[in-house]
């Protein structure tokens, strides 16, 4: 079958499987990114989840020898909750970044690229074919560039025309030799908003991200998070979206194409109380099937805890209390400490107090003194969620 015609029964057989977008790149190697990745490694911008080696990263030959096409699929997802719960005085809820809202993508895209895949494999036996989402090596954003997808914004998003920055992707690399499609031109021209809305200066110019310093990165890390960013998450506890929410490109869009990607209210902006004493079972049934849930509950749980602290929840305190005196992991103690001492009330310092008697971690320790040291600074007023 000549390529020119299966590339157009693929494209009509992805809407009827409900993918979004589809492109076709060639599968030569992707020279400028691997200039920019090296640059990344060199000044420590990367954030250490990447996977593989530079040129197995950018060189699809190393992942597929045969390779001479990369087929780019994407898939909308929700920007907002319908009738989303409310977080309340008495039941402070955190909030999970947009695309970690229904479930997990990674499951959803593989198995739409699995129906591709056996599409082609029956028009085209002889086909062979890699599947890749997000975890593998290829950046799913350099192959949807160069496959017309969308163009890549300066807050290191894949913006497209219909779906904004919304989209998750994935691809397929094989050897069959399709027409490539053509790629889109740059959209941001002078807008700097997100550049501007970054908290962290972690997009330090357009393009480039020093993950090492951006909040959705450090949401998924397991020590402790960095003093000065702690004020900055609000209420998310795991990723962050502020600089797609300000990109112009996303404004007014919210597919909810898939009912897969439709959030569980409860879930997606979970009550932050319960989360402190979540067993690892519950933690498993309620969340185990959202992306969110990867790096396990501890991340989850530093956060909600600082989420908390950024509420000045006073009702928290008592389960606080408990977590700084009995949980075994000192990153959750010393950030109930030092998030206890951000609430501030008498019974939260009174606590600190008499939990540095008994505690003998050295960074717990430092985390209780941090705490006792809002006793001089303390501010009572309570703040609002992000989202
Ligand atoms: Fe580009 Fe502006 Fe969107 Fe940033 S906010 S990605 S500069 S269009």
């Amino acid at each position: 079958m000549k390529t020119e015609q299966l590339k157009k029964d693929i494209v009509a057989y992805s809407r009827e499987i409900g993918i979004d977008k589809i492109g076709f790149a060639s599968a030569d190697v992707f020279a400028g990114l691997k200039d920019r990745l090296k640059r990344q490694q060199e000044l420590g911008y990367q954030s250490g989840f990447e996977k593989g080696s530079i040129e197995e990263r950018t060189e699809p030959e190393r992942l597929l020898p045969e390779a001479q096409s990369i087929i780019s699929i994407a898939l909308a997802y929700p920007s907002r909750i319908k009738d989303g719960p409310k977080s309340t005085k008495e039941e402070r809820r955190g909030v999970f970044c947009r695309a970690s809202w229904g479930v997990d993508y990674h499951e959803v895209l593989r198995e739409k690229l699995g129906k591709l895949s056996a599409f082609i494999k029956e028009k085209v036996p002889e086909a062979s074919m890699k599947v890749m989402v997000d975890t593998g090596e290829l950046s799913d954003r350099a192959v949807a560039e160069r496959a017309g997808i969308g163009f890549s914004g300066k807050n290191t998003a894949m913006i497209t025309p219909e779906f904004g920055s919304y989209v998750y992707l994935g691809e397929l690399i094989t050897n069959l030799p399709f027409i490539p499609d053509t790629p889109l031109e740059d959209g941001c021209g002078s807008c700097t908003k997100c550049l501007d809305a970054c908290p962290t200066g972690a997009l330090v110019q357009g393009g480039q991200l020093n993950a090492q310093r951006c909040l959705a990165f450090l949401t998924q890390t397991k020590g402790f998070m960095p003093d000065e960013d702690r004020s900055k998450i609000g209420n998310f506890i795991y990723g962050f979206d502020t600089c797609q929410v300000v990109c112009p490109y996303n404004k007014k869009i919210d597919v909810h194409h898939h009912p897969e990607f439709e959030p569980e209210p409860d879930v997606a902006k979970p009550k932050l109380k319960p989360l402190l004493r979540i067993s690892n079972r519950e933690f498993k049934n309620t969340f185990g099937h959202i992306a969110g849930s990867w790096r396990g509950k501890k991340p989850l749980q530093r956060n909600a805890l600082i989420a908390l602290a950024h509420y000045k929840d006073e009702t928290a305190v008592d389960d606080m209390i408990a977590v700084m005196n009995n949980d075994p992991r000192p990153v959750i103690r010393g950030t109930a400490a030092w998030s206890l001492g951000k609430i501030g009330t008498d019974e939260a310092f009174a606590a600190i107090e008499a939990a540095t008697e008994k505690e003998s971690d050295e960074q717990v320790m430092a985390e209780m003194e941090k705490g006792l040291a809002f006793n001089k600074f303390a501010e009572k007023s309570p703040s609002k969620s992000v989202i």
